[in-house]
């Protein structure tokens, strides 16, 4: 059974929805905010998400971004209420799927997810595989891949750092902690390692690749 994750804040649509989901076989879960969404992501299998673009903690566009930027390329179907988001959505090409206007049919909606459904399966990606701005991260061979189709390479350690924070891309880690996650607790460096590098990978991929959060430590950059 596939299941769908509606992440919507307004009961009503919310309730609507998954009922006529169930009728038509799916199973639902649901997220009134993008903070839920996070968390239900992390302990369930989605097979596709419907996401509203006015939520009360974030904006749907910002939360389909990180998601895309992650890797993450579940199906996803974005319910907007305004024409003027529609333009947005299409234009900046930010990997919807497909998106549907509120009002809207109960069985056009249905239709489109099996649509989403259909063409993901036909293409699904390697999971091993990582999108990361033009790069293109190899898991298994810790290297990365321009837009030109250059071959980057890293250490084990540079690689396990990077994968750590696209793993986690909305975290600030601080220095001990990446020291404790990737060197292991019974590691005896200081935190200038971490700092070493961090400057190492931003040398391969662009400062903007990881961000200083000062006082703290790094999180994942704007890419
Ligand atoms: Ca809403």
């Amino acid at each position: 059974m596939k299941s769908v994750l509606i992440v919507e804040d307004e009961d009503d649509m919310v309730e609507i929805i998954s009922y006529t989901l169930k009728e038509n076989g799916f199973s639902v879960l649901s997220a009134k905010t993008a903070s839920e969404m996070w968390e239900k992501l992390e302990d369930n299998k989605v097979d596709v998400i419907l996401l509203d673009i006015g939520l009360p903690d974030e904006s749907g566009i910002d939360v389909l971004k990180v998601l895309r930027r992650q890797g993450n390329d579940v199906p996803i179907v974005i319910l907007t209420a305004r024409r003027s988001d529609v333009d947005k959505i299409v234009g900046l090409e930010l990997g919807a799927d497909d998106y549907i206007t509120k009002p809207f049919n109960r069985y056009e909606l249905v239709a489109r997810i099996r649509t989403v459904l259909r063409r993901y399966v036909g293409h699904k990606m390697d999971k091993n595989v990582v999108k990361l701005g033009k790069n293109t991260l190899d898991i298994e061979s810790y290297t990365a891949t321009d837009e030109n189709g250059n071959k980057i390479e890293f250490t084990k350690k540079e690689f396990g750092l990077l994968k750590l924070l696209i793993s986690n891309p909305r975290k600030v880690f601080t220095r001990e902690e990446i020291l404790d996650r990737i060197w292991g607790e019974d590691f005896f460096g200081d935190f200038r390692t971490v700092d070493v590098h961090v400057s190492k990978i931003r040398e391969k991929l662009g400062d903007s690749v990881i961000k200083t959060v000062r006082g703290v430590g790094y999180k994942l950059g704007e890419i």
